[in-house]
Parts: C-alpha cells; structure tokens; sequence
C-alpha cells in the first residue's frame, strides 16, 4: 500500500492513504515551528517518510485503532484528544469494552485485529476540547467536536484554507458508522449538520480521496440522509411485525449482507441507536424486549428529519 503526498499549503500536507482502506486512514501533516501529525495509521512508506521528521505532536482525532496505529512509534511526540475518548487510548481493557460483547452474549474482542499489529496503547498526554485553538507557529487551526461516531470524536476547521477536516465523517456510500457501544446516532447527526453549516470550501475525510472540492454540501447531506432512510426502514420493519432487535438486525437494513460474522452484531448496536432514538422521539415504546410503534405512527407518516 502507498501513500500519496498532498500540498495543502507552504505548511500543511495530506498523507492520503488508499481510499477507504482499513486500516488506513489520511493523515495530515503540518510543518511549523512545531510538527505535527494529525492521526497515525498511514501506510508503510507514510510511515517511513514520517520518521524522518521530528514530530513533536500528535493529535488523534479519536480512539479508533485506525487512526492510532502507530502512535507508539513516535515516542518524543505528545499526544492530544478528547478527554471522552482517553480511557479507550489508553486501556487495552476499556478499548475492549466498547464493542459490547456483554449487550450481545458474545466475545467480539476475538474480532479485533490489535495483536497482530502489535498495537500499543499509549497515554494521551493532553486534552482537547470544541473550540480548542491549536497553534504551532504560523498555523492555526480549531477543535470541532463532532460526536456520534465515538463519544470523543473531533474534527478540524483551518480557517486560512477554508478546510474542514471531518474526519470519519467520511461520505462512504456505506453511510454513517455507529456499531459500537459508545456510538450515539442523534449526536452523529447534528455532528454532519455542524459540518454542513460551516459550509467548508474544501474538505478532506479520513478515508475519501481528496481534497473534496465540489457539491461538498450536497455530498454532506446524502450521506446524513442515510441514516434516515434507515430509520425508516426500522419503522417499517416494526409495523410488518419484527418486535425485538434480533428481529430487525436480520432484516438487514443497514449492512444487507453480513459478509463478515461481526457485522451483524455491528448491525445490533445500530439497530439499537435508532431504536433509542425513536423512543426518544415519541414514535416507538418498549415492552420489556420489544419494540411497538404508537397508535397513529405509520411508516407512511413520520417527520424524522
Ligand atoms: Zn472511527
Ligand atoms: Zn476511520
């Protein structure tokens, strides 16, 4: 796998790794008084390159091990994130926690490909936090904080380039990814209206090709409205008679089809997330295990949006 190199400004660069490609992710590079890298899991020849700076920070953006991979291969380098997602860069045990296996009956952990990485969990040395002014000379740039996808999960806005960097708000046709048990669909959503509304003149994912350039907030909007378009189908999915989560997960709503045997439990806590979140928005009551539309609530009737 290799990486492309792309000049942002005289400071900043994109390290672009294959799209979509677990478990790459882009990385950005800025070269100030102080150097500093935005994530770490680039491709080999990335890393290489990378060595032969001295990176003094490392901002994650969140705890995935997909943007940390190398984190433990700079050791001079501090590293900053979100205080609600330090325990999982830092604990092998919490990492561990946020896949859920208690919610499912099931160990996922022997899903996780940590080991044969040689994974290290390192200690975040500082937090950030929304608003956050990150200056390391000539660049500035802020801390969005985009929750959803992970409690902690953070963006960048670099007012001078008119750049937003969303991170795994990601434009992947899949959609928007919250298969954990840290995840919040609701939260998810405001974090892509956020990013809609700061109408960015470029914009760069962690897993696109890019800079995006064109239709940004169209593209933005497409890919929030697939969360509604799931919604929708859980609704449906509960008026045809599916009642308890398992019922609806094997629906396949929103993997449609499991390729890969964790995928369906991904599917449980997505499943789960929008069925929170009809609760919450009045349209579907609990029953002990099941799920129930109320009276007058039909697929052909909702307002999600
Ligand atoms: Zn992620
Ligand atoms: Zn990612």
């Amino acid at each position: 796998m290799k990486s492309e190199l792309k000049k942002l400004s005289r400071r900043v660069s994109l390290l672009e790794a294959p799209e979509y490609h677990f478990p790459y992710c882009n990385t950005i590079l800025i070269e100030d008084d102080a150097c500093c890298i935005i994530d770490t899991s680039v491709t080999e020849d990335a890393l290489h390159y990378l060595r032969s700076k001295h990176i003094d920070l490392i901002i994650s953006t969140h705890y995935h091990v997909d943007h940390n991979r190398y984190n433990s291969h700079f050791p001079q380098a501090k590293i900053m994130a979100h205080e609600a997602d330090f325990p999982y860069l830092s604990s092998r045990e919490r990492f561990i926690s946020t896949v859920g296996s208690q919610y499912v009956g099931v160990d996922l952990s022997r899903y996780l490909t940590l080991d044969q990485w040689g994974y290290e969990f390192r200690e975040p040395h500082e937090t950030m936090s929304d608003g956050r002014i990150i200056d390391l000379g000539h660049t500035r740039f802020e801390v969005l904080h985009l929750p959803g996808h992970t409690l902690g999960h953070c963006g960048f806005l670099f007012p001078d380039l008119g750049l937003v960097f969303s991170t795994d708000i990601d434009l992947d046709r899949f959609g928007p990814w919250y298969g954990n048990a840290v995840c919040n669909v609701s939260d998810f959503i405001d974090s892509i209206d956020r990013v809609i509304n700061l109408k960015p003149e470029m914009l760069i994912t962690s897993h696109a090709s890019g800079p995006i350039t064109s239709n940004i907030q169209g593209r933005l909007t497409r890919y929030r409205d697939e969360i509604y378009r799931r919604e929708q189908e859980v609704i449906n999915a509960i008026y045809r008679g599916k009642h308890t989560l398992w019922e609806i997960v094997d629906e396949n709503i929103i993997y449609r089809k499991f390729h890969e045997p964790q995928w369906r439990y991904y599917e449980w806590f997505m499943i789960k997330q929008h069925v929170l979140r009809l609760i919450d928005l009045g349209k579907v009551f609990a029953d002990s295990d099941r799920y129930y539309l109320y009276d007058g609530v039909r697929p052909s009737n909702l307002n999600l949006a």
